[in-house]
């Protein structure tokens, strides 16, 4: 439909609630958005959802896979699918995130996550039901600490290479858009600049970064922390570290892994309350056995057992998760945040931590990417670039 209205009991924005009001949408786009019934308008174009809260999709900004899909190994094909899984949950954007691997598995990742984007874009065009939308790609590695390792090869962790850098940059055609790096790693400082300058986010993670070092790293321009606490060196009162440098850098976005599984609610609450809920990103880091049942999968090359829906390397480290980001949004709202305030952490920090231009709001001049909500924060419906792209 070129132009529509979708009818909402209830409209969350990352800054308010309003009850029943309605959006008007053109062209994917939303271009009013107003309370009640506007008038004039002819049923046949509307999206009632009068029963149901409508919020900003959700955009998951730290996924290595979905449904069998491994985003170090995926084609494009394999990315399009890994969207139209993720809106049954009320993603309507992610960026895939590869873990450390050797070179050329790492630049094919880039290269498939390119033509991933551009068959999604003309699948727009085209108007066909969408996936989500395919956002670019997040190196996690491999320039860490192996002292931090968790989850991440060691076999292929390695020294900072400039070189290796801008080949990723020229095979991602301008959609690397993240880089995790443990900035006390020789030559991170270098790599920093050199992303920062061609306008990637530059992440502090799997690090054993010192408070100083990593207060260096964000006068450098880093400018977010990866699942903060997990894989990182932990507070200590006569050594901050790298946790604590992150929660008092005002212009830093921090993740969380919000599955009660990575980190405690408890800290979860203290993380929060800390950063406050403008710079929290909330992601899921799942692997690719998210939207599967327990058993046996692999991730970087090792062994992952998943029971009970936690992923697990043999020796019990924690190996990502099967969390989607509808269940982090239940899982911060049952510790008591607003509506609101899930928004932010859910939709609109991830898209302005990656600088993303019209995504993660609703408010005119936003693409129409929406989640369709039940009473229980359940997803009905997710609806990207103004189509359905998900009905339960
Ligand atoms: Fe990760």
């Amino acid at each position: 439909m070129r132009e529509y209205v979708i009818l909402a009991g209830k409209l969350v924005t990352p800054h308010r609630v309003l009850g029943k009001s309605y959006l008007r949408v053109k062209d994917g786009v939303i271009v009013e958005v107003g309370e009640d019934t506007p008038t004039g308008l002819p049923l046949s174009n509307t999206l009632n959802y009068r029963g149901l809260t409508v919020a900003p999709g959700f955009i998951d900004t730290h996924i290595h896979g979905y449904g069998g899909v491994d985003s170090n190994t995926g084609n494009a094909e394999h990315f399009l699918r890994m969207g139209k899984g993720l809106v049954k949950h009320g993603v309507t954007a992610f960026l895939p995130s590869t873990v450390t691997a050797p070179h050329e598995e790492l630049l094919s990742a880039c290269r498939a996550v390119k033509d991933a984007v551009s068959e999604w874009r003309e699948g727009s065009a085209r108007k066909e039901v969408p996936g989500a939308r395919i956002l670019g790609i997040h190196l996690e590695g491999p320039y860490l600490n192996p002292a931090r390792k968790g989850v991440q090869n060691p076999a292929h962790i390695r020294g900072v290479s400039l070189k290796e850098i801008l080949e990723y940059l020229g095979a991602a055609g301008g959609l690397l858009k993240m880089v995790t790096l443990a900035p006390e790693v020789r030559g991170a400082l270098e790599a920093i600049s050199l992303l920062v300058s061609k306008g990637v986010v530059v992440s502090v993670g799997h690090t054993n970064a010192t408070y100083e070092e990593a207060l260096k790293a964000f006068a450098a321009g880093a400018s977010r922390a990866t699942h903060l606490f997990n894989a990182m060196r932990p507070i200590h009162h006569r050594d901050p570290g790298v946790v604590i440098a992150a929660l008092e850098s005002t212009d830093v976005f921090i993740e969380l892994i919000v599955d009660f599984t990575h980190l405690h609610p408890a800290t979860v609450k203290f993380a929060i309350n800390h950063a406050g809920t403008w710079r929290t990103v909330l992601i899921s880091d799942a692997i690719s056995a998210a939207g599967l049942p327990d058993g046996e999968y692999s991730l970087g090359g090792l062994k992952v057992i998943v029971k009970g829906g936690v992923a697990r390397l043999v020796g019990g480290a924690l190996a990502g998760s099967t969390l989607t980001l509808d269940a982090a949004v239940r899982n911060v709202v049952s510790l008591g945040y607003t509506l609101p305030e899930a928004a932010r952490m859910a939709s609109l920090n991830p898209a302005r931590s990656l600088r993303l231009a019209g995504l993660g709001d609703v408010r005119p001049g936003y693409r129409a990417d929406l989640a369709v909500l039940d009473d229980d924060l359940r997803v009905v419906a997710t609806i990207v670039d103004g189509e359905v792209a998900y009905e339960r």
